[in-house]
């Protein structure tokens, strides 16, 4: 037998004991802190302080420990900096998304938001927005996508995307779950919607400042994970998780300026386009961690995407690389959506690199 949802050791924890743990009381002056940062995957562990901190000066610099290359182990310091409500503990108990650094103090290889941070001070007279689509499928025990056959392939795409019934959806207790977590800790998250393969899902946050958007992607990532492992579900953000037809998963960006947002703005969004269209490798390179040989897979002219070494772009065309929404064209004004991160790009280098492009003409 296929080990699925049933068996899965998440799933088969009976969850109304936790309750009665859930409810002890906690002495008055002690707040849970669960420390969250990313190495080559999201990690956290929790600590406890005897103050409940107001900002993250407030909250120790710690450090864990990380595995080499070379597979020794050594460590990086955790530098907190954003907070957030805990939708686990509730109360005063927070989460805080740190930056890490190696032990030299400089950042570490994969903290790539000291360095966005740095381009987003430059850039700040244009008041840059962003907004960001985050596309995921749900995965089995089992290691294979939530709901499909075990021994096949489901039905063809078509009533998924927005889907609604039992027949075409699965996982939407986890995604309403994630919805609710999201708003209640402080992330501004914007939407949520079932996408094209089933099993396979999207939020979006924003729009709001360069830095603090990937901040709020990133802890989104971090409780989507948190909370389907309580289900029992696997989320992934592989790019193209199902080899052949079936459609990849991306990490579509908006981006608009303060001359992109006032009347007659389109032009700015043409100039900006432009820009993009001569810089189209810089940017294939930054929107994936593997320097764009993830999005390989997924750039490949079908499923709704454009080719990985060929710009595009057009007012409602999905299948380019910059796309114009139909109301900003209507309108005028507004964002334009880039259309090529991958699903499991670091927000911060796309941020950045769509910055460094477009208001520094890098
Ligand atoms: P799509 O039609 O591509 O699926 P969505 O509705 O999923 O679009 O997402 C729209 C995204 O656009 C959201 O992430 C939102 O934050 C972002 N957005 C909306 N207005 C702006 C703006 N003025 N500047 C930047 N991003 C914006
Ligand atoms: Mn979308
Ligand atoms: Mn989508
Ligand atoms: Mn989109």
């Amino acid at each position: 037998m296929s080990k699925t949802l049933e068996t899965s050791p998440n799933a088969r924890i009976n969850k109304t004991l936790l309750d009665r743990y859930a409810k002890l009381e906690i002495p008055e002056n002690k707040v849970i802190v669960t420390y969250i940062w990313f190495d080559d995957c999201i990690r956290s562990k929790e600590r406890v302080l005897n103050l409940a901190p107001t900002s993250v000066n407030d909250i120790p610099i710690w450090c864990a420990g990380h595995g080499e290359d070379d597979g020794s182990l050594s460590e990086w310091y955790l530098h907190p900096c954003a907070i957030y409500k805990d939708p686990f503990r509730g109360g005063k108990h927070i989460l805080v998304w740190c930056e890490t650094y190696s032990g030299d103090g400089k950042p570490s290889i994969t903290n790539h938001r000291n360095n966005c941070a740095k381009i987003a001070v430059k850039c700040s007279a244009e008041e840059p927005w962003f907004g960001i689509e985050q596309e995921y499928l749900f995965l089995d025990n089992d290691g294979q996508p939530l709901g499909w056959p075990k021994n096949g392939y489901p039905g063809p795409i078509g009533p998924y995307y927005c889907g609604v019934g039992a027949e075409s959806v699965y996982g939407r207790d986890i995604v309403d779950a994630h919805l609710r977590a999201c708003l209640y800790s402080g992330i501004r998250i914007f939407g949520t919607n079932a996408e094209v393969l089933p099993g396979q899902w999207e939020f979006q946050v924003g729009p709001s400042s360069s830095v603090s958007v990937c901040d709020d992607l990133w802890v989104g990532r971090f409780l989507l994970q948190r909370i389907a492992e309580e289900f029992g579900v696997s989320v992934t953000l592989d790019p193209k998780p199902v080899r052949g037809e079936w459609f990849g998963s991306g990490c579509h960006t908006n981006v608009s300026t303060k001359s992109m947002r006032a009347s007659g703005g389109i032009e700015a969004i043409n100039e900006a386009i432009e820009k993009l269209s001569k810089s189209h490798e810089k940017h294939i390179k930054a929107y994936d961690p593997n320097g764009g040989k993830d999005n390989e897979r997924r750039l490949n002219a079908g499923c709704v995407t454009a080719p990985i070494d060929k710009f595009s772009s057009g007012i409602a065309d999905r299948s380019a690389s910059v796309r114009i929404p139909k109301t900003v064209a209507d309108a005028g004004c507004g964002y334009l959506e880039d259309r090529r991160p991958a699903s499991n790009c670091d927000p911060y280098m796309v941020v950045a690199t769509m910055l460094s492009t477009i208001c520094l003409d890098e």
